[in-house]
């Protein structure tokens, strides 16, 4: 391998570091679709990088605004100062939002993101005079980021056991993945939404008093937990308890916004508006750390009417919030999304990206197969005693077929970005039909890699 570099310093975050040492995959440069590793190798991006990059990687327009904002404005303080492009970007993103949400909170990233839009639930019952709803609810394998809030909400406990107690006042109701009843559905289960959000009620009424209760969060669909998909209803049943109860509702739209459902958000596919939508990861196309919380302006108005004049309203925020690089990043990258019509792109695929994904079925390993817009989860039988060890050995041998593929846990993820051409969906889903074609020949051998 040419130009490896020291590797004993850096400690990669959800890494096996030790193995990647051992086999390091290292990318020196990306354009279009693709990667280019370290030895010069192509492979094709099926993730969008880690679901951020929908604009295609190397995006000129890009580059040239950070570029140009690097020269003319580095940096501004981001409290009590700030400078016209954070404005400006506000305003764009808030017109990409659902109709209403259209007071924004910039942060740095989608962890970012979910604690600000727990905080602002929180500090908005104190401010209209509810400081006792305190509890938080989120679900089993909800996945909101690595930091305090996010983490307590989430549910994936490999994400939480190392890390003490979490938040206090936090319940999970559970999640809608029902692979005896639902495998292999094409788009969204059908069955059992309106039982499973009523078990919402249910939970909040029987274990806990709902004048308790400040926010539910939920992703509209379950990304890092393995593609796990709303039934019909679920998610509008959801709404109605939470309005019932004064509850806010919370959408997670770190990777469901921006196009990847087909829709600009999760929440206009649904019909569904929440009361907050965090957002990430395509906001400024992967290129630039960035996230953003949009408020219902009732809310963020409760905050301008219920705090003394010259009061800091909101005792919350980052220096790097409505960074003028990010901004000019993102103002790129919504411009994108408007001239190269992605979202339009993105729903045009998904039935080609439908039946790609689905034409694994009968593959060996395969047990289920989900999908929904432009993502695809491919839940493989476990291997006794070794959970993630099946996907991840597809994943390595994917990576040596030239396919950058995800896995989490035992579920092969496809996200690519929008810009995805149909032959290449072709080739994500013939790649990891190939690599489970050979596991299965050899044996459990193949898993040592
Ligand atoms: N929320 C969701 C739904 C996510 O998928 C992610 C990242 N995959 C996050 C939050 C956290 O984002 P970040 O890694 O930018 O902190």
């Amino acid at each position: 391998m040419s130009h490896l570099p020291n590797l004993d310093h850096y400690w990669l975050p959800f890494t096996a570091n030790r193995q990647f040492k051992s086999m390091p995959r290292l990318f020196k440069a990306a354009k279009g679709n693709y990667y280019t590793t370290i030895d010069d190798r192509t492979l094709l991006d099926g993730t969008a990088g880690l679901w951020c990059v929908a604009a295609g990687h190397g995006r000129e327009e890009i580059a040239s605004a950070v570029a140009q904002q690097l020269r003319t404005l580095d940096y501004a303080p981001a409290f009590q100062n700030s400078h016209p492009l954070a404005f400006e970007a506000a305003e764009r993103l808030a017109q990409f939002m659902p109709q209403g949400l259209d007071r924004i909170f910039f942060t740095g990233s989608g962890s970012e993101s979910a604690d600000t839009a727990l905080k602002i639930a929180l500090a908005y019952h104190r401010v209209t005079g509810n400081p006792l709803r305190n509890k938080l609810i989120g679900r089993e394998r909800g996945y909101h980021g690595v930091n305090f809030g996010g983490l307590s909400v989430g549910g994936i406990a490999g994400n939480s056991k190392s890390f003490g107690n979490g938040l206090a006042g936090v319940d999970h109701i559970r999640h809608p993945l029902d692979i005896a009843r639902n495998a292999f559905t094409r788009g969204l289960p059908q069955d059992g939404g309106i039982a499973l959000a009523n078990e919402f009620e249910q939970r909040i009424t029987t274990l806990h008093d709902p004048a308790t209760i400040a926010a539910l969060i939920v992703e509209p669909m379950q990304g890092s937990a393995g593609v796990v998909l709303p039934p019909v209803g679920y998610l509008k049943r959801l709404r109605e308890i939470c309005d019932k109860y004064g509850i806010l509702l919370i959408f997670d739209e770190v990777i469901t916004g921006f196009g990847r459902l087909g829709t600009t958000f999760a929440s206009d596919y649904f019909g569904v508006v929440p009361d907050i939508i965090t957002c990430a990861k395509a906001l400024t196309n992967g290129a630039v750390p960035m996230g953003a919380v949009a408020v219902k302006r009732e809310i963020h108005d409760a905050f301008m009417s219920n705090s003394p004049a010259n009061a800091i309203e909101l005792p919350h925020g980052y220096t790097y919030s409505g960074h003028p690089v990010a901004c000019a990043a993102a103002i790129a990258t919504l411009d994108i999304f408007t001239n190269d019509k992605l979202v339009e792109r993105s729903a045009g695929l998904s039935g080609h990206f439908e039946l790609a994904a689905h034409s694994l079925k009968g593959i060996p390993y395969v047990k289920d197969i989900r999908n929904m817009g432009l993502v695809a989860g491919i839940e493989l039988e476990p291997t006794p005693g070794r959970p993630g060890a099946r996907a991840f050995a597809t994943y390595l041998k994917c990576y040596e077929m030239g396919v950058l593929v995800r896995y989490t846990g035992d579920v092969i993820a496809i996200s690519p970005p929008l810009t995805i051409e149909k032959h290449e969906i072709d080739r994500i889903f013939s790649c990891i039909a190939e690599a489970l074609t050979e596991l299965a020949a050899e044996g459990e051998q193949g898993m040592d890699p």
